[in-house]
């Protein structure tokens, strides 16, 4: 008699998985969409292989060892495989419940509990760390990194990410309380703006111009004050309880608001939030939209200026294949008079930022960054336009390296510059760029 082998991916994939990951045809259609295949050639690194792999994990044919780990973790869960597939597999969600068995089996390590149970859903924490990187950055004691014995102390992949994080601004966007700005005009709506965790502290002039940019084309924008991190970093994790509970907390909080629409900038954060809805009953009663569907929905007031330079627009994984987003964002660049949108070959590829993943898989991050690099290098833009902040702090960082004379702006930033000659335009509310 044959013994059943119960593996852990047995038991978290419920019937639901089983359906999905049977659904999976294996025709290889997927492949050629798949950064990591295209970059290392290897099977068991594209969606068909690790597809394969699960199926193994569940039917206990295999063990969630550390060679199974390697491939799921060196997946960017960039969806860009469902866009690609004929047969509909749900492969993000698949891989999160593939994390979130991987995260059970083994011992967390202290400090990525720390910053997903701590320092994330907590803007104390986050303000903490980001003041005391100011500082830092301030006095330059990040340059002592570089130098001997100092960088004897500080681990080779820390050094090298060091030079991507971007100047820290002074405050954050969120307040302790919640923040009203009121449409310029003839209102056409209300709307809540997300801020997130990290976005909040390092991006705090996206939020400024998102909400500049929504006063003036006629939304009432309300910004809650006790919203956390959307728990998009948990799911890539496998953190499932924090993952529900930050979900839960966020919509919770901001479905209190009686707005017509949840505002989201971030294309991580928006999928995130909208592919949690469609696993749970959340009781919702408000759309969740990223910003470029809404403004693409609307007649947008006429913006007074052009960007200076040829634009090109490079895609967030997380709004084309994690949202279905791609026209919207293309459509409302094309209303601005006197653009010159040039193309950007593979601007659907991922630029390698993917949440942690330029920490935890430095080499293959590095590797499609330069690849995206040489694309931007070669479209002639002077401005290139991205809608997620880990793609424009990942973006940015690559300009940084190649040492290329291009500005990396999210949709809301050119938005902003180009309806703010106008002198009705508002100034609230204001954020500097660190
Ligand atoms: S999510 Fe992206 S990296 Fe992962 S298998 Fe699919 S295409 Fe490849
Ligand atoms: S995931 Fe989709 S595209 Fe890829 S092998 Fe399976 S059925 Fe084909």
């Amino acid at each position: 008699m044959s013994e059943t082998v119960t593996s852990p991916l047995s038991e978290v994939f419920k019937a639901e998985e089983k359906r999905l990951l049977n659904e999976c045809i294996h025709c290889g259609f997927c492949l050629p969409a798949c950064p990591t295949y295209m970059e290392n050639g290897k099977e068991m690194d594209s969606p068909r292989g690790r597809l394969h792999l699960m199926g193994a994990a569940v039917e206990g044919r295999t063990n969630l060892d550390s060679a199974f780990e390697e491939h799921m973790k060196l997946c960017l869960v960039c969806r860009a495989c469902e866009t690609a597939c004929p047969s509909g597999v749900q492969f993000g969600h698949l891989m999160e419940t593939t994390r979130m068995a991987l995260a059970e089996s083994r011992t967390k390590g202290r400090f990525e509990q720390f910053l997903l149970g701590t320092v994330l859903p907590s803007h104390r924490w986050l303000s903490f760390v980001f003041t005391a990187t100011r500082i830092i950055q301030i006095l330059r004691l990040d340059k002592l990194s570089t130098i001997l014995p100092f960088s004897l102390l500080v681990p080779e992949k820390l050094r090298k990410l060091q030079p991507s994080l971007p100047p820290v601004p002074l405050r954050r966007f969120g307040k302790s309380h919640d923040v009203h700005y009121p449409a310029v005009g003839q209102k056409r709506g209300t709307v809540t703006l997300f801020t997130g965790c990290v976005m909040d502290h390092l991006f705090p002039h996206v939020h400024a111009a998102t909400a500049r940019v929504l006063t003036w084309n006629g939304y009432d924008v309300t910004i809650p004050s006790d919203q956390t991190c959307c728990g998009a970093l948990h799911a890539h994790a496998g953190e499932k309880s924090m993952t529900s509970f930050l979900a839960d907390e966020n919509i919770s909080i901001l479905d209190n608001y009686n707005s017509d629409y949840i505002v989201v900038n971030s294309a991580g954060c928006g999928a995130h939030l909208k592919s949690y809805l469609t696993y749970v009953d959340s009781g919702i009663s408000v759309k969740i939209v990223d910003l470029s569907e809404l403004l693409a929905s609307i007649e947008l007031k006429p913006p007074t200026v052009g960007p200076a330079g040829p634009v090109a627009y490079d895609e967030p994984c997380h709004l084309l294949h994690g949202q279905g987003i791609s026209a919207e964002p293309k459509a409302i660049l094309e209303r601005i008079p006197g653009i010159d949108l040039v193309p950007l070959k593979d601007g659907d590829r991922c630029c390698g930022s993917a949440g942690s993943y330029s920490v935890t898989e430095t080499e293959m991050s590095l590797n499609l960054l330069e690849a995206k690099m040489d694309d931007i290098d070669s479209s002639g833009a002077a401005i290139v336009v991205t809608a997620n902040p880990g793609c424009q702090m990942q973006l940015n960082w690559g300009v940084k390296r190649r040492g290329l004379d291009v500005e990396v702006l999210h949709l809301a930033e050119l938005l902003d510059r180009c309806f703010s000659p106008d002198p009705e335009y508002p100034s609230e509310p204001f954020a500097r760029a660190g």
